[in-house]
């Protein structure tokens, strides 16, 4: 398509080709029985898999058989496979050599491990504007309100934290999933260390668009999704110092994280269990999710291959296309919070006067062919609070009543053509209300 990314593009100053993503050529049925291709512009929910995601994981499949206690060939190759994809997103986020990097679920599995291994008497502090996965798994959290500008998020950081005595942790996103606002990570983490405390960076909607250095920014742990980053659902890492992880009972108990259980057989009471002092094996209990952490790996080669630079250049570019034409639309709101300047990723939330986000969701799919997000973005309290800032509080966008927003995203795949087709649409829709 004219503009467009579909096929991969030429590689440029020694880079790889920008990986071709699978499901660029899905057609899907609109109002009135026609085919029109799918422009998917959800990537900050699921992005679609990588070719060579899909092959590392073919490539896997006949050797598939048990990690880390087999003898035959097979385990022995899948367990290495297991390791290298490990080391890989070791690399992928600039890990230092101490690190711990554990296989979990997703990001949200990550931060409810790392809540679990918190030393006694931790205090966590985290803004409001967080997604739940990061929101959530601290109900004592001291939280901080939505911040006004960046210095703002700095300062507030700064004081609360002087202010608690003991182990602490700050808890960050790197990219907001409403907005796709970059937050000052790197002046956050400076503060933290000034009085102490240990910072967590939420990276789900860094790490698909931008290269992150954890030893560069000094971070003690991120956390990210492999679902996010084109690879299938079901794996994400933490990544961070070792020691809170080592010292922490598992909160997965089982076969992988003991190396020893004695007693218990026959003698009426529970038998004694030595976790393994090593902060990975404890806590990835049970048969991990070998395919998984394969998959991560390989989006991760292949993100890094591309050197970020053209990608990045790219999504800018459709990005400016994207916000330029919304914001020539009467009636379209986008949702900020530190103003249209502010750097961010391909993410842009937004209201449409006279429509719900329910609605102009779903005929955006019925009658374009176009997918988007629709609601609070598993973010409620920041999304309310940004509704809120620009007067918007139409009912009937969510499930409970609530008001809500329309969110685009963009990534490799994305093409021009699917951002002309979703500004004109949504002119459409506006110009009906
Ligand atoms: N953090 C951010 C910023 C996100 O956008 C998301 C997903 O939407 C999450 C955390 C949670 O990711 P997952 O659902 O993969 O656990």
């Amino acid at each position: 398509p004219a503009g467009g990314r579909a096929a991969p593009s030429a590689p440029s100053g020694g880079a790889a080709a920008v990986p071709a993503v699978l499901g660029a050529d899905l057609e899907v049925p609109v109002k009135g029985g026609r085919l029109v291709r799918y422009a998917n512009l959800d990537y900050a929910a699921s992005a679609p898999c990588l070719a060579p995601v899909r092959d590392a994981v073919t490539a896997a499949l006949p050797a598939y058989s048990s990690v880390h206690r087999g003898a035959g060939y097979a385990s022995q190759l899948t367990t290495a496979r297991y390791e290298q994809a490990r080391h890989t997103v070791r690399s992928f986020v600039g890990a230092r050599p101490g690190d711990a990097v554990v296989f979990t679920r997703n990001t949200t599995d990550a931060a409810n491990l790392l809540a679990r291994c918190l030393p006694a008497g931790t205090t966590v502090v985290v803004f409001e504007t967080e997604h739940h996965a990061a929101l959530l798994p601290w109900p004592d959290a001291v939280r901080l309100a939505p911040p006004e500008f960046p210095g703002e998020a700095v300062r507030a950081a700064d004081e609360t934290l002087a202010a608690i005595d003991g182990p602490k942790l700050l808890v960050v996103t790197a990219a907001s999933n409403v907005t796709g606002e970059l937050w000052p990570i790197a002046a956050l983490t400076h503060i933290a260390h000034r009085h102490g405390a240990r910072v967590l960076v939420d990276a789900a909607q860094l790490v698909p668009h931008r290269r992150l250095n954890l030893t560069a920014l000094d971070l003690d742990y991120v956390m990210f999704s492999g679902h996010k980053l084109y690879a299938p659902f079901g794996a994400g890492a933490l990544v961070g110092r070792a020691d809170w992880l080592a010292e922490a009972e598992p909160y997965l108990h089982g076969g992988g994280a003991s190396t020893a259980v004695t007693g218990g057989a026959g003698q009426g009471r529970p038998p004694a269990v030595e976790w393994s002092a090593d902060p990975e094996q404890r806590h990835e209990a049970g048969t991990p999710n070998v395919l998984g952490a394969i998959a991560l790996a390989a989006a991760c080669d292949a993100l890094s291959a591309t050197g970020w630079i053209g990608p990045m250049r790219e999504e800018e570019r459709l990005l400016g296309l994207l916000r330029d034409g919304l914001a020539g639309i009467e009636g379209v709101h986008e949702l900020s919070l530190w103003g249209p300047g502010h750097p961010r990723v391909g993410i842009v939330s937004f209201v449409v006067t006279g429509w719900t986000a329910r609605r102009v969701a779903e005929t955006l799919s019925a009658e374009y062919g176009i997918g988007v997000r629709d609601g609070r973005f598993c973010a409620h309290p920041f999304v309310r609070h940004l509704l809120d800032g620009i007067g918007h509080t139409a009912a009937g966008d969510c499930a409970d009543g609530t008001a809500g927003a329309v969110r685009a995203s963009i990534g490799i795949g994305t093409t021009e053509e699917h951002v002309r087709r979703l500004v004109a649409a949504v002119a459409d829709l506006a110009a009906r209300r």
